[in-house]
């Protein structure tokens, strides 16, 4: 039975904090610069409830690329499997989160998958609602009920910064409207997006997170179906294909369990019918996961035997 203390964990994460200084804070959002590069924090959650932490769990960080999980289960949830997967593919590519290489490379012209920039763009493109205020607002009460924490929002700052710099999700955008995977106001659909990025919670709210997906998609602490089960399905399986990055075969193979990261420093995993797992650590590797989150990942899966593989 893995870690049912917090002192087990404890011991876990300062094993794997000795990691940090080989990575570096993404900077490439202005506001994400601030972090504290030697953070690392975690949390695991038991279908139970029973939770154990390490670290300063009090600490909050933004949700990045882990709202992807979230926004493709919603926009999937709003317009069904074949309108979503009519505009963004299924596969890998193998190149980094922001690359634009393959949009215009790769025939038709629709992102690769709802993981990369270009996908999670063009899924938070279906995402329903009258305007931008509705559909953060749809979101947000999703991600509410995931966590069973009704008071989770998003970092102003950490939207606005990224808002005023994202000229290549920008440049993403235009393409993708070019060739009509999208058809909205591009300064809208970033609006929505950045903010949707900048949803801010901590490692346990992650963790209780990452268990609704492990149990698919049930509220283990209710029993509600929260997302369903084929669509926490599909998640998980884009989280075991896409979700570290482009070093998402490497994690498949040595930790072996989906979990999706975010440049934050965020990493969420799903260890399926077991447990949720959220991790922050802002020290990033060369591919942008976090360098001691997927070092603590590691630790606990050889320890724990949690490989699905
Ligand atoms: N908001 C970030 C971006 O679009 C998310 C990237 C990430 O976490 O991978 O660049």
């Amino acid at each position: 039975m893995p870690c049912r203390t917090n002192e087990e964990l404890q011991n876990l994460v300062e094993e794997a904090k000795r990691e940090a200084p080989a990575g570096k804070v993404a900077d490439y959002i202005p506001a994400l610069e601030k972090a504290n590069s030697s953070d690392l924090s975690a949390a695991i959650f038991y279908p139970d409830g029973t939770c154990y932490s390490a670290g300063d769990i009090k600490d909050q960080f933004t949700l990045q690329s882990i709202s992807k999980v979230i926004s493709l289960a919603l926009a999937l949830m709003d317009r069904g499997e074949e309108k979503v997967f009519s505009l963004v593919g299924q596969e890998p590519t193998g190149d980094p989160f922001n690359s634009i290489v393959k949009l215009e490379s790769h025939s038709p012209n629709k992102p690769l998958n709802p993981m990369i920039n270009a996908g999670a763009l063009a899924v938070t493109h279906l995402i329903a609602g009258v305007d931008v205020t509705e559909r953060l607002e749809r979101l947000l009460c999703f991600i509410q009920d995931l966590t069973g924490n009704h008071s989770i929002t998003y970092n102003k700052d950490i939207a606005e910064s990224e808002f005023e710099t994202a000229f290549l999700n920008r440049a993403l955008c235009y393409f993708m409207k070019q060739h009509c995977v999208i058809d909205e106001d591009v300064e809208e659909l970033m609006n929505l997006y950045t903010k949707q990025c900048a949803i801010e919670m901590n490692s346990l709210d992650l963790a209780r997170m990452g268990c609704v997906l492990a149990m698919d998609g049930v509220d283990p602490l209710n029993g509600r179906q929260l997302i369903p089960f084929h669509i926490a399905r599909i998640c998980k399986t884009f989280m075991v294909t896409c979700g570290m990055y482009n070093a998402s075969g490497e994690f498949a193979i040595k930790v072996g369990i989906p979990a999706k990261s975010g440049v934050s420093g965020g990493v969420m995993g799903a260890v399926p019918g077991r447990f949720g797992i959220g991790i922050y650590g802002p020290a990033l590797d060369e591919k942008g996961n976090s360098i001691a989150g997927l070092k603590l990942l590691d630790i606990m899966s050889k320890k724990y035997s949690l490989s699905m593989f």
